[in-house]
């Protein structure tokens, strides 16, 4: 029997056909290696080292030979470029950690290496994850399979950009404000931010630690159950992961359809974009049509999220950046001639102009005199998203969102202004904020042909519910095709 290509397959299909001898793991990464070589073009990878993906492969064929049983069986997967690897540099997209390579590997690579998956390469991104568009990154814009004029979204431009143009079917990313579910919506790929406290963030470079996730992008549904049950549960390496127990995979694959979907009235009121509400309406009814109840519930502090967000997060960031002083590691300044000297030579040249910017930001609020104004209110506001989404999930299972206000928006579009760009990212951040799972899952093109995706969000721990929408949502709607652009040999 001829095997189908691996890029019309999803990674169960490889992971059964590797685990079962019918193809070998190394013949997987090397198709792999072929395809990402053709679409090249697209800038989503930084970091690839192919002879070593290829032994790493030849070592899961010794160990399905030898009777291992692994879920991940000669998968290939792409890691952001913020995910410790071992042997493989991790630069953040970043001058600052130039030539970087990591003594240990985060936790979640790990844990899909042990489950047989090759990891193939690093992805561009947002320089430290900062960004909704993927133009900050030091090593130049990956671009949109579906239109190559148009950003992949970001900060995780390069992981949904590898999924998308299928030269892996699974990737991970880090969400700390949106940065897998919108470019996942841009991509017309699956982008799954778990719950907080579900993935071992050990071995991802903190941006902002309260509200940073790792997922997978895959291209359905059923792929991000499977990455996400190898990854997820408690680890040593960090405190905030929880001891709640992981739904087994069959458990998420056969979860039921959700019996009641709600949907946040302010999030449909005026101004919403019509193609954004087109994609909705229509997953409003696939939920409608697998027999869900919908609700209308009230998130009525919602406006206030991104403002929320940036106060936090930059916060967080200003005080996580600050071990980048030239002292332990990354980049240093040669021509300093004093300590103070260091640190400003070294942290002007190393950061990119979006992270000196968030950094100033979080070292504003967090100053003397400001702190209670800012810092601490945005904290209360924080427990006030808690309550709302508290109080929504008493209505319903699920709630239905948009996941970004628009489709994907062409390069320089937001131009000097990053506050505009700070909006892209309103539907996501409330999940984060309240470490509720969340995800994007493809609901078909706008009248352009560009990939739209609507979010789902659940309580905290739900992921069962979540699946259980998400996979009811895929099969009325169809999985998503991957982008004409995509089919091709170059792109
Ligand atoms: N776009 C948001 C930001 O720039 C979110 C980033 C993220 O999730 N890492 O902060």
């Amino acid at each position: 029997m001829v095997e189908a290509k691996v890029a019309e397959q999803t990674c169960l299909e490889i992971a059964a056909s590797v685990a079962s001898g019918r193809r070998t793991a190394e013949s997987v990464v090397a198709e792999a290696l072929a395809r990402m070589e053709a679409t090249a073009s697209l800038g989503a990878f930084v970091h690839v080292d192919g002879v070593r993906a290829l032994a790493d492969a030849r070592a899961v064929d010794a160990r399905v030979a030898a009777g291992e049983r692994l879920p991940l069986a000669g998968v290939p997967v792409a890691v952001k470029d913020n995910l410790c690897t071992e042997g493989l540099e991790t630069s953040c997209a970043s001058k600052m950690l130039g030539g970087f390579v990591a003594t240990y590997e985060a936790t979640a690579v790990s844990r899909l290496r042990a489950a047989g998956a090759v990891v193939i390469g690093k992805t561009n991104m947002d320089e430290f994850a900062m960004g909704s568009s993927g133009e900050t990154s030091v090593f130049g814009r990956a671009l949109n399979p579906w239109d190559t004029e148009r950003v992949p979204g970001g900060s995780s431009s390069g992981s949904a950009v590898a999924v998308s143009s299928r030269a892996v079917l699974a990737s991970l990313g880090s969400d700390t404000g949106g940065s897998i579910r919108q470019p996942a919506s841009f991509c017309g790929v699956v982008g799954f931010k778990p719950t907080y406290g579900r993935i071992s963030r050990r071995g991802l470079v903190a941006f902002a630690s309260s509200l940073d996730q790792i997922g997978p992008f895959t291209t359905d549904v059923a792929d991000a159950a499977l990455l996400f049950s190898v990854m997820a549960g408690q680890d040593g390496g960090d405190m905030t992961t929880s001891d709640a127990p992981v739904p087994a995979l069959d458990e998420l694959l056969h979860a039921p359809a959700p019996l009641r979907v709600g949907v946040p009235k302010e999030y449909l009121a005026e101004g919403l974009n019509p193609e954004v509400r087109a994609r909705l309406d229509a997953a409003l009814d696939a939920l409608k049509a697998e027999g869900a109840e919908i609700v209308e519930v009230s998130l009525p502090h919602s406006k206030y999220a991104v403002a929320t967000y940036y106060i936090l997060a930059s916060a967080e960031a200003s005080s996580n950046l600050a071990r980048f002083d030239g002292v332990r590691y990354g980049h240093r300044d040669g021509d300093a001639t004093n300590l103070i000297d260091t640190y400003r030579r070294t942290r002007t040249f190393g950061f990119g102009a979006e992270v000196r910017r968030r950094i100033m930001l979080g070292t504003f609020v967090l100053s003397a005199g400001y702190y209670d104004a800012y810092y601490q209110r945005a904290q209360k506001v924080r427990s006030v998203f808690v309550r709302e989404f508290e109080a929504a999930f008493r209505q319903c299972d699920v709630l239905l969102t948009p996941t970004a206000p628009t489709a994907a928006f062409k390069f320089g579009e937001h131009g000097d202004d990053p506050l505009t760009m700070y909006l892209a990212d309103i539907y996501t951040i409330p999940a984060n904020l309240a470490g509720l799972p969340a995800m994007s899952v493809p609901a078909g093109l706008t009248s352009d042909g560009l990939p739209v995706g609507v979010q789902l969000l659940a309580a905290p721990f739900a992921e069962k519910s979540l699946f259980g929408a998400a996979l009811a949502l895929e099969r009325r709607l169809g999985k998503m095709e991957a982008p004409p652009a995509a089919s091709g040999e170059k792109v």
